[in-house]
């Protein structure tokens, strides 16, 4: 049934209503984190939607993770939009380019195919091996962010020193023999005869092309989508901002919101100018600023105030101060350790109390500055039997049963010998099936942990078959391929309900009853590259980019929040930590140090291996895999030891007993 125009404003303010009420046309919501920017833009779609000014199919929502796009479906879904069939395209930039593309492509590029690059790192590390460069994994990872970063501001190879220069960029090399990895990594992909690789980049710049380029494409694509919407459009970057114009042609239909003061991405080109920019370029837009705060506590808000009003040299236009509207709550702690892995150990601590105090584990965060930093909170929360997730770290597309499988589909698809439409459509289905029974897909479950886990992810992958089927009837094995590349990259996670381990950045636009942010020291927020050294001056816009990240995650949290760092790395190293610089004025100076004294961890019984008897200590692939001095494969017997150790340590922990596997795979154990 229709909304009327009363409930599609039903539980908003008065000015995220005007945003939503607002006529057709370019409208621009400038204002902070948790006040209600991707509400209001759900609303607004429910809005036009609602009342016909266009259909549910015609409007285009880009949002920032898959995630973000999932919810707003499904938020839509809550508010009896789309539920006739027709549904809001709701994707990343990325995943509404590889549609629109795989469907405009024979149009445009002709017969060549074409796939999705999905080992992108080991491209560009061949091109820098071609070009003479090193290619350990920091090299690359450099190099591979001067590609990136070039791209999104559409700089071509040639173009890159100057532009290099330019942006004061720091390069691992001279930008000239940069500049040749990055020609040489665009002419890889293109492999004569065999048709060609796409990264996510390329995606943008075809879809861009495509529609520059070729005016019946883009008559067919306006007449497709009439009214686009784009949230977290600070982190927009020059390509995207490409394709957001080929989209929009010469209309206006465009609803963006965002907060410079969340711009965290200009790593990679993303650029706050556009969102601050649109009412120049839009004169009749409406322009809303919201200013309440509904997610956080005010003691939360105060301090995110307190974060972001030190900021120097603030962007024009931001000066918003949050005004909190929840019921106040904890006031924010601050806690120093002697080392991370006692730091790690005291949040798992703090995070099992919470649990027994009623908050479910998927309402509790750890965020970090960098994906590295989550070992020892993996490995504190499997020895203290707490589920989690990682996010945007390992997942489901690295298994390896996951990629056996998807080789053999890829095995599958280079035969000839196929029966006509036996790789499309319902056909499809029973094609996946028998291709994965070789693997381990059964009719029933088997027996065994080992087994059992192989046969889930088996099991999921049909699954995601059958459901890509019921939205695309006439898939093909190609386009399976391609839909799994594209999750592999995008890295969705897993289905696993647990503590969410994530880096800051991927931590964007969500929100959990408590927040962690660990590992504040000086060094790794700010991260040490843009503190600058001997040779380099710091790099004063990189500081302040690390200081919107604090601001980020301290805005992450409803009600609980609790700041760390650790004075040194390992334990009993040499501490030559300082914790951060962003927290100075903010620690209040009445709980001295804000320690928390935690016993030693040293004497804690390790699970031991079966075999050798050897305690299993190390990382959470070590103790699940690998027992060094004994031979390989004993995976089982491993399996074994932790279960039992772990059945006395959830006892001591009085916490559900579950073993984590390290591509974050769940285990209850009964
Ligand atoms: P961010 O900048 O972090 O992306 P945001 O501005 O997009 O934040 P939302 O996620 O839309 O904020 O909203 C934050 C929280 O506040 C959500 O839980 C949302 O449901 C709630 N909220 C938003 N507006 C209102 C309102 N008018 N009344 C009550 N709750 C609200
Ligand atoms: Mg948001």
């Amino acid at each position: 049934e229709a909304m009327c125009a009363e409930s599609v404003v039903d539980g908003l303010d008065p000015e995220q209503a005007a945003a939503v009420l607002a006529p057709r046309g370019p409208v621009c919501v400038l204002a902070g984190a948790g006040t209600g920017k991707t509400r209001t833009i759900t609303r607004r779609i429910a809005h036009l939607v609602s009342t016909g000014h266009v259909k549910a199919s015609q409007v285009l929502a880009v949002t920032f993770t898959a995630r973000a796009a999932g919810e707003m479906r499904s938020r839509l879904r809550e508010l009896g939009i789309g539920g006739d069939g027709t549904q809001v395209q709701a994707r990343t930039f990325h995943a509404a380019a590889l549609r629109q593309l795989r469907y405009f492509w024979p149009q445009v590029v002709g017969d060549t195919p074409w796939q999705l690059l999905d080992r992108k790192f080991a491209a560009v590390s061949q091109a820098a091996h071609r070009c003479g460069f090193a290619t350990d994994t920091d090299t690359v990872r450099d190099l591979l962010s001067e590609i990136e970063w070039a791209k999104g501001t559409l700089i071509a190879p040639e173009d890159y020193p100057a532009a290099a220069a330019r942006a004061r960029r720091t390069p691992p090399a001279d930008p000239e023999r940069v500049a040749r990895v990055y020609s040489t990594y665009e002419t890889l992909k293109v492999r004569s005869g065999e048709g060609m690789y796409l990264d996510f980049d390329d995606l943008l710049l075809h879809t861009a092309a495509a529609l520059e380029d070729n005016a019946a494409v883009a008559e067919e694509f306006r007449d497709r989508y009439r009214c686009f919407v784009v949230d977290e459009y600070q982190d927009v970057t020059p390509l995207q901002q490409r394709v957001l114009d080929a989209w929009l042609g010469d209309r206006d239909d465009l609803t963006v919101v965002g907060d410079a003061n969340q711009t965290i991405y200009s790593f990679t080109g993303a650029s706050p100018k556009y969102l601050l920019d649109f009412s120049r370029r839009f004169p009749d837009a409406t322009v809303v600023r919201l200013e309440r705060d509904y997610r956080s506590t005010p003691q939360v808000v105060d301090l995110a105030n307190r974060v972001i009003g030190a900021a120097r040299g603030r962007i024009a236009g931001t000066r918003l101060e949050l005004v909190g509207q929840r019921p106040p709550g904890p006031e924010p702690t601050f806690a120093e350790f002697d080392d991370e892995p006692a730091e790690a150990q005291a949040v798992a601590k703090a995070v099992a109390k919470l649990m027994g105090k009623g908050v479910p584990a998927s309402e509790i965060a750890v965020l970090y500055r960098i994906n590295a930093q989550s070992e020892v909170y993996e490995q504190a929360f499997t020895e203290a039997g707490i589920p989690y997730q990682v996010r945007g770290g390992e997942g489901f597309f690295q298994r390896a049963e996951v990629r056996q499988a998807v080789n053999a589909l890829r095995q599958v698809a280079a035969r000839d010998d196929l029966p006509e439409d036996a790789d499309r459509g319902s056909n499809l289905l029973s094609l996946v099936r028998a291709s994965l029974v070789p693997l381990g897909l059964s009719d029933t479950e088997p027996d065994g942990a080992q087994a059992r886990e192989r046969w889930a992810s088996l099991v999921a992958l049909v699954q995601l078959t059958e459901e890509l089927l019921e939205h695309e009837p006439e898939l093909t094995l190609e386009m399976l391929l391609r839909e799994l590349a594209a999750r592999a990259e995008a890295r969705q996670p897993p289905t696993v309900q647990g503590v969410t381990l994530a880096s800051l950045h991927a931590a964007k636009g969500l929100e959990w009853d408590a927040v962690f942010l660990v590992g504040l020291t000086d060094g790794t927020l700010p991260i040490s590259h843009v503190l600058g050294d001997k040779e380099t001056p710091p790099d004063q816009a990189g500081v302040e980019e690390e200081r919107r990240l604090l601001y980020v995650g301290v805005t992450r949290a409803r009600v609980h929040l609790q700041l760390s760092w650790a004075l040194s790395r390992t334990q009993g190293g040499r501490r030559s930590r300082r914790r951060s610089r962003f927290l100075h004025g903010l620690v209040p100076d009445s709980s001295p140090a804000s320690k928390i004294a935690e016993p030693a961890s040293s004497k804690k019984k390790r699970p031991q291996c079966r075999i050798c008897g050897k305690p299993l200590l190390g990382t959470t692939a070590t103790m699940l895999g690998r027992c060094e001095g004994c031979p390989s494969n004993l995976d089982e017997n491993l399996l074994v030891a932790l279960k039992e150790w772990r059945r006395e340590r959830s006892k001591e922990m009085k916490v559900p007993a579950y073993v984590v596997f390290s591509d974050n795979t769940l285990v209850a154990i009964a």
